[in-house]
């Protein structure tokens, strides 16, 4: 169940909105509000307000109304809220801001890790030339091994900054833990949560309340359905935090020929269940680089809103990941190559609509599909 809340309402008409709820059901679920669309909402499970509370809720003047939504995700879903949205990052006084989520796919790319300056800095301006419009880099990694890079840590952030003041490139890093939300709000652009943490219930909070507001790049947990993904998603928003990114990025199979297996039903399903944005991340979904440009021209054909590629300027001597990473020649390929793939979808989505059910002469013989 979603409360709206009237755009119009009075500070002390919410005072008592909130008053009612905590009396009713704050006992057992905290009832916080998020702004989607400039409305401020409440969700809240259904089952916790009986009938008799359900109509005093709908009496009091700060309600718009009352939505009921049937999915277990409900500000996160299509039946709430029907346009896409588009979360909006980067600093607006460095020039356009990159929009995830609207007509054009946004490209993030980089390195896995931070390494060090001279590293990150080349592959910036690469990637930037080659047309990317977000630095990605790992300063805190989450490793498999306790033996294996762990990330330059607080260095790397640092490092990051620089990127971006040189560059003017927002930058996106991972948060591993809620303590470091804050810190790493300060120099990133984008949190990311990775697929380890998909479901840390206490990061996915911190990353919703974090007091800068910075939008969450939420990838798939490694087994995660895509309910419980959804549902991880509407903890950040319900937390506070409108400006959720998915980002699919491959989950386990059977099969060790490639890392991951890259879901791409998902993609075309989750713009059916949210109005989230979107994006493909095809180096971890395959962990092999001759696979990266297949996998990001199939990725934006299923209707990502954008990819997350990781790029080294030599690959092989990479400290994380260097086996998935291309070079920033090959990504200037795929950049051209996704603008291409765009544009003849826009193109059709033209052509469809010139096209009335009159015009389409139907077939004389049609073919027998066996
Ligand atoms: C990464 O982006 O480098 C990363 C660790 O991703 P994932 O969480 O998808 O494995
Ligand atoms: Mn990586």
């Amino acid at each position: 169940m979603i409360i709206i809340i009237r755009r119009q309402a009075s500070s002390e008409e919410r005072a008592q909105l909130m008053a009612l709820l905590w009396q009713t059901v704050g006992s057992q679920h905290p009832v916080t509000t998020t702004k989607i669309n400039g409305c401020e909402v409440i969700a809240l499970e259904s089952k916790l307000l009986d009938g008799q509370v359900c109509t005093m809720i709908s009496q009091q003047s700060a309600v718009e109304r009352i939505l009921s939504i049937s999915t277990p995700y409900m500000l996160v879903s299509r039946a709430f809220k029907a346009e896409d949205s588009c979360v909006v990052v980067g600093d607006t006084s460095r020039g356009q801001p990159v929009r995830i989520g609207g007509p054009a796919p946004v490209i993030m790319a980089g390195p896995c890790a931070v390494e060090n300056k001279q590293q990150l800095l080349s592959t910036a301006f690469a990637v930037k030339a080659a047309g990317a419009q977000v630095l990605r880099g790992g300063a805190f990694k989450p490793r498999t091994s306790p033996y294996q890079f762990q990330g330059l840590g607080i260095e790397g952030l640092h490092l990051l900054a620089e990127a971006r003041e040189v560059t003017g490139l927002p930058v996106i890093t991972e948060v591993m833990e809620p303590d470091l939300v804050e810190t790493v709000a300060e120099y990133a652009d984008i949190l990311q949560i990775g697929t380890r943490n998909m479901q840390n219930f206490p990061l996915l909070l911190a990353a919703g309340q974090n007091s800068r507001g910075r939008p969450v790049l939420l990838k798939r947990g490694l087994a995660a359905t895509i309910e419980e993904w959804l549902l991880a998603a509407e903890y950040i928003v319900a937390a506070g935090n409108p400006n959720v990114i998915l980002c699919e990025r491959g989950i386990r199979s059977f099969d060790s020929q490639t890392r991951n297996l890259l879901d791409l039903a998902c993609v075309a399903l989750l713009h059916e269940l949210t109005h989230l944005p979107v994006i493909v991340d095809p180096s971890h979904a395959t962990g092999r680089r001759e696979l990266v440009p297949a996998m990001s021209r199939a990725g934006i054909a299923a209707g990502a809103q954008g990819l997350i590629l990781e790029v080294h300027p030599d690959p092989n001597s990479a400290l994380c990941d260097g086996r998935q990473s291309i070079t920033p020649e090959q990504l200037k390929a795929i950049v051209i190559e996704t603008r291409l793939i765009t544009e003849v979808m826009q193109g059709n989505r033209v052509l469809a609509s010139y096209l009335s059910p009159e015009q389409v002469t139907p077939c004389e013989h049609p073919v027998q599909v066996a």
